[in-house]
């Protein structure tokens, strides 16, 4: 079973090449080339698919392809034409999105249209239905169309089998927005946290839909209890970690939601935060702190009276 795996990862590979042709016609328009899909081997039956705007894993089967998160509707076509090489990939039986950030999706409409399972929190389908102001990004968000909704919500966790494999997801609230979701597939060991996991930048704490830096620290509390030694963490961006990379991110947001309370409990203005920024120690690692700490500092004052008020 290694070659027809192994034939299936090149041609997912190649893939990425198409969409650098593809992208030609692009740079006629004065477009930037998009990233080549670029695909790797988790385990038998799992591959990572980076290059669609959030990573992508897919779970191979002989009743066909489950997917953790679509990538950017605009990369969509590129990806779904990945997943199209890989063993039983003609047909997805299952999405999940991991929180309703637009890089994660962007496939929904397409799979949609196939009748797809698309799984998420219920707060992310009440956010893709939305229309609503994003202040830190200053953009305008409106409902993507009624038939790219996920189709099944929950609000804890859930389990299904996909194939021979066990799906294992849950919820972890209030993180990077109030929609976050984890995917765990035991058998191979390989945990997709989404954006719960960042890489080579501060998380981002999207406090417009619900994100807050207490929840991200417990999300990442809740995760290092979920993986072990061995697992591989699929982030929403980058290379897959190691549990010793989200210990680096929980002790670092620990740190600073101390270190962030005490400072506003004294009255320090966000500004004043920007200007003097606490992260000192952290900045080589997660590098420019700015937005970090500024939308740290909003959520924060949505959770003012569970810090025990702020005189
Ligand atoms: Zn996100």
């Amino acid at each position: 079973m290694i070659e027809p795996d192994r034939r299936s990862f090149l041609k997912a590979a190649l893939v990425g090449a198409a969409g650098v042709s593809l992208s030609v016609t692009g740079r006629a328009f004065g477009g930037p080339a998009p990233d080549p899909i670029v695909a790797t081997q988790l385990s038998d039956n799992l591959v990572q698919l980076a290059g669609a705007g959030a990573n992508v894993v897919a779970l191979t089967g002989p009743d066909g392809v489950l997917l953790v998160d679509g990538g950017l509707q605009e990369r969509s076509g590129d990806l779904l034409k990945a997943v199209a090489k890989l063993p039983g990939g003609r047909h997805v039986h299952t999405l999940f999105n991991t929180h309703w950030h637009w890089n994660h999706t962007g496939s929904n409409e397409r799979l949609a249209k196939d009748k797809v399972k698309i799984v998420a929190h219920e707060n992310t389908k009440l956010w893709l239905g939305a229309d609503f102001y994003v202040d830190w990004e200053d953009r305008h968000y409106k409902p993507r169309p009624k038939a790219a909704w996920p189709t099944e919500t929950f609000y804890t966790s859930g389990k299904l089998t996909a194939g021979n494999e066990e799906v294992v997801y849950g919820y972890l609230p209030r993180a990077h927005t109030d929609g976050d979701i984890y995917v765990f597939f035991p058998k191979a060991n390989v945990l997709v946290a989404g954006d719960l996991v960042s890489v080579g930048k501060y998380p981002t704490l999207d406090y417009c839909t619900g994100g807050w830096i207490g929840g991200m620290t417990d999300a990442s509390k809740a995760l290092l209890e979920v993986a072990n030694a061995q697992t591989k963490i699929v982030p929403g961006l980058g290379p897959v970690q190691t549990r010793a990379d989200l210990q680096a991110q929980y002790d670092m947001l620990s740190t600073m939601k101390d270190r962030l309370i005490g400072l506003l409990k004294k009255g320090m203005g966000t500004d004043d935060l920007i200007a003097n920024p606490p992260t000192q120690e952290f900045d080589a690692k997660w590098g420019d702190p700015k937005l970090f700490l500024a939308n740290a500092y909003r959520g924060l004052w949505g959770h003012v009276r569970e810090l025990g008020g702020i005189v």
